[in-house]
């Protein structure tokens, strides 16, 4: 008999875990059930994935880099890499703004909502602003300061500190293209092994994902805050998700004219990823999954994946580009302010760099909305208005964040030569021996 799909498999666990988190709320005891003897299953699943990160990061830029043979392809990658995440990311910002500009949905909000809102809000977003302020303490150059760690162990003992980790397993990479082969082949041949028991404990991970995702969906439905002020805020939330539709349909096109793969086969494929993103609604803790996915489903090759994907978990953002400029200018609307064609145009720069500077993590891209309203001159007060909203759009935006760095990853690969057959396909024979 054909195996269920992973994906579906995922997605029941998805349903059944909110459908029984609806339930729950309805039993005294019920959401403390849930938290206490559900919740923790889901913690242990998303922490079985960030596990594997910094290991994975690792060994498959270090066995990638190296297979390039030549650093000046590795500079020509690099290049092209961070051209279309660019690219990618304005053309997020400014279907956020067309769209937020035509649906106005600020001006559904009155007076008396704006201030419930604000004053329902004020404490929450206090961290927000501080995290924020942090940021903008730090000199113009601190991003760059940060990417290069000072101690190897020290940077991979902090998941959020992916770029350090990038940094060294690229300039590992480079030494040992440098070195002359057979020196280089103990070590090589070391990193390229790793690299498959790593990739074999992410199946193995990913056995256990539809149960985790149970626990995580049923966790975030019990603990949902039961706003009555939610509704005021679904013109705003419909607009983000026309938007983040819009780039999901954006990316289908994409590969499809540069890569000849039918969007239905892409979607497929990529599925897992898009569902574990939208369950934890962390683009660091999918990172494992995409590159599986890309690589195995959709025949990235190594060399390409393990460089594009990492770096565009950490710097390419487009969902969280997209929503904080309908975010932010629908705070403006709801604050009655008129901004300007300047204004908004500053926005598509804030909103990008913002973007490349959002953690991969949950929530991350409200923090630097912070940094985008006060540039914008709009009351970082409005951050409160979003509030009520931002969990179930950071999940869907996070989806897009993933599927956009999957689909630059194909874009490179064809360019480059190194989009080849995929390994498995779910429908495969193959898939049933491997799995
Ligand atoms: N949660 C998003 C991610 O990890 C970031 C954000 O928009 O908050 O990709």
């Amino acid at each position: 008999m054909k195996k269920m799909a992973l994906h579906w498999k995922i997605l029941i666990g998805m349903l059944l875990g909110a459908v029984f988190g609806f339930l729950m709320v309805n039993f005294s005891g019920g959401k403390e059930l849930v938290s206490d003897w559900i919740k923790p299953f889901g913690t242990i699943f998303i922490n079985a994935l960030k596990l594997i990160a910094v290991p994975l990061i690792l060994g498959s830029l270090i066995s990638g880099v190296s297979d390039l043979k030549d650093i000046s392809k590795l500079s020509k990658m690099g290049g092209k890499t961070v051209m279309i995440y660019l690219t990618t990311t304005i053309i997020a910002v400014s279907i956020g703004l067309l769209l937020v500009n035509g649906i106005k949905p600020g001006n559904s909000i009155n007076e008396s909502t704006r201030s419930d809102l604000v004053s329902n809000y004020a404490e929450s977003t206090q961290k927000y602003k501080d995290e924020a302020a942090n940021q903008i303490e730090k000199g113009p150059l601190q991003a760059l300061v940060d990417m290069v760690p000072d101690n190897i162990i020290g940077a991979s003992s902090e998941n959020k500190n992916m770029l350090q980790v990038i940094f060294f397993a690229i300039f590992f990479g480079i030494g040992l293209i440098l070195l002359p082969e057979e020196k280089a082949k103990p070590v090589k041949d070391f990193f390229n092994s790793f690299n498959e028991v790593i990739l074999k404990m992410i199946d193995l991970i990913m056995l256990s994902a539809p149960y985790g995702v149970f626990a995580l969906l049923a966790a975030l439905v019990v603990e949902s805050p039961n706003s009555d002020l939610f509704a005021a805020l679904g013109w705003y939330a419909v607009t983000v998700v026309i938007g983040l539709s819009l780039m999901i349909a954006f990316y289908c096109l994409m590969v499809f004219l540069f890569t000849g793969v039918k969007p239905k086969v892409f979607l497929q494929e990529i599925s897992p990823a898009q569902l574990l993103a939208f369950s934890t609604s962390s683009s660091a803790a999918t990172l494992p999954v995409t590159m599986e996915r890309v690589h195995e489903h959709l025949g990235v090759e190594e060399e390409v994946s393990s460089f594009v994907l990492p770096i565009g978990a950490t710097i390419n953002m487009d969902g969280t580009s997209l929503y904080q400029a309908v975010a932010a200018v629908f705070i403006a609307q709801a604050f009655g302010m008129d901004l300007s064609f300047g204004a908004q145009l500053g926005i598509v720069a804030t909103a990008t760099l913002a973007s490349i500077g959002s953690a991969a993590v949950p929530g991350a891209g409200m923090v630097m909305l912070v940094i985008v309203l006060s540039q914008a001159g709009i009351p970082e007060a409005g951050l409160a208005l979003i509030f009520a909203v931002d969990r179930p759009l950071d999940m869907c935006r996070t989806v897009v964040n993933v599927t956009g760095d999957a689909t630059v990853s194909m874009l490179v690969a064809k360019s480059e030569g190194k989009l080849g057959k995929p390994e498995v396909h779910e429908w495969d024979e193959t898939y049933k021996v491997d799995h």
